[in-house]
């Protein structure tokens, strides 16, 4: 079993301007009784036309919104409320909250999940990872479906109509995936499928890498402008499908171990995951003790794009080394820290980080 290795993608990934469109024909597979469960705010803008698009291919959705935080007990109230129904599969609409509750809910209810994101800020829509929270907003596991998302849709013109700041975010989380992959590779460690990787994850990761730095300014641009265009087509599917398979073929590393520390830091915990992947990026490619010039250059992009380079960017204003040591310290609890060439220590991270915010 040590020498199994195991390859997982999203069934089906459909992108593009109008692709909500194409959601009835996706999931009239599953029965006539999907589940939609959306965000509130997603609910006022799109739901009548959600509901339109499931009925048009004779579909009889029931739907139901994720008001406030992810939790086991929301996810069990909305499983509950609809397994009288003989749902065949779930769909989680809007931005991470959402499409969380709907991978709990199919987990609960045994059927396949399928995500339309409404923001690119991360790569969660493609995995098969749930994260659950509990009343105070502090993460409380990372579940795991059985499967990844029989489809993920991705309507390019939502994307465009959003905030640019949720893509940069996106950005953040992507970038970090070329560095972990490698990580893993040269590590001892598992991808969070519980194996070590197959060679195809680091060949994503490194495609995702070399399309954000060929599409990710010109992308966030028409992001800015609202409107569609090829750059932010391929940025949106490095943010969304590259990295996300990126992470889960190849493996994560420091960099996403880093934010551990930082869910709990002053300041820094209200930053997007892709905030935080941005700065430990920086962090981890210190600790792996990657040549200067290449670290800078780095940072410069981090810069162009507008993520955070500095803990007080990040919303952690003037770090105590005491605070600064904290950070270290949550994050040597994280599971991927063998998924680096050479172990890294508590006080190695507590250097590293230390370079990176007196450049
Ligand atoms: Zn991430």
């Amino acid at each position: 079993m040590s020498h199994t290795r195991v390859f997982a993608g999203p069934l089906r990934y459909v992108q593009g301007p109008g692709a909500l469109e194409l959601l009835g024909d996706l999931v009239q597979g599953y029965g006539t009784r999907p589940v939609v469960v959306i965000d509130p705010f997603v609910r006022e803008i799109l739901g009548a036309r959600v509901e339109e698009i499931l009925c048009a291919s004779g579909l009889v959705p029931e739907v139901r919104t994720l008001t406030g935080e992810i939790t086991a007990a929301a996810a069990d109230e909305i499983a509950a409320s609809v397994r009288s129904v003989g749902v065949g599969v779930v769909v989680g609409i809007g931005g991470g909250k959402a499409l969380d509750a709907g991978k709990a809910v199919s987990l609960r209810l045994g059927v396949p999940v399928v995500t339309v994101p409404t923001v690119a800020s991360n790569d969660s829509p493609t995995s098969k990872a749930v994260a659950m929270y509990d009343d105070q907003h502090q993460m409380a596991s990372v579940d795991q479906l059985v499967a990844n998302p029989h489809a993920v849709v991705v309507d390019t013109e939502l994307i465009a109509t959003a905030p640019a700041h949720f893509l940069r975010a996106g950005i953040g989380d992507a970038i970090a995936k070329t560095y972990e992959a490698a990580g893993c590779a040269a590590g001892t460690g598992v991808t969070t499928l519980g194996t070590r990787p197959l060679l195809i994850g680091v060949a994503i990761a490194d495609a995702c890498y070399t399309a954000l730095r060929a599409h990710a300014l010109a992308g966030l641009a028409a992001c800015d402008r609202h409107e569609v265009t090829d750059d932010l087509e391929a940025l949106v599917e490095a943010v969304v499908l590259l990295s996300g398979m990126g992470f889960e073929n190849g493996g994560l590393s420091l960099a996403h171990s880093l934010t551990r520390g930082l869910m709990r830091a002053r300041g820094a915990k209200t930053a997007m995951h892709g905030e935080h992947v941005a700065w430990a990026t920086l962090v981890q490619r210190v600790a792996e003790r990657a040549p200067a010039a290449e670290i800078e250059e780095l940072r410069g992009f981090l810069r162009d794009v507008g993520l955070p380079v500095t803990l007080t960017e990040l919303g952690m204003s003037g770090p105590s080394p005491a605070e600064i040591r904290e950070i270290a310290r949550v994050t040597m609890t994280a599971p991927h820290l063998a998924n680096l060439g050479t172990p890294v220590t508590e006080d190695d991270i507590t250097a590293a980080i230390l370079t990176v915010e007196s450049a």
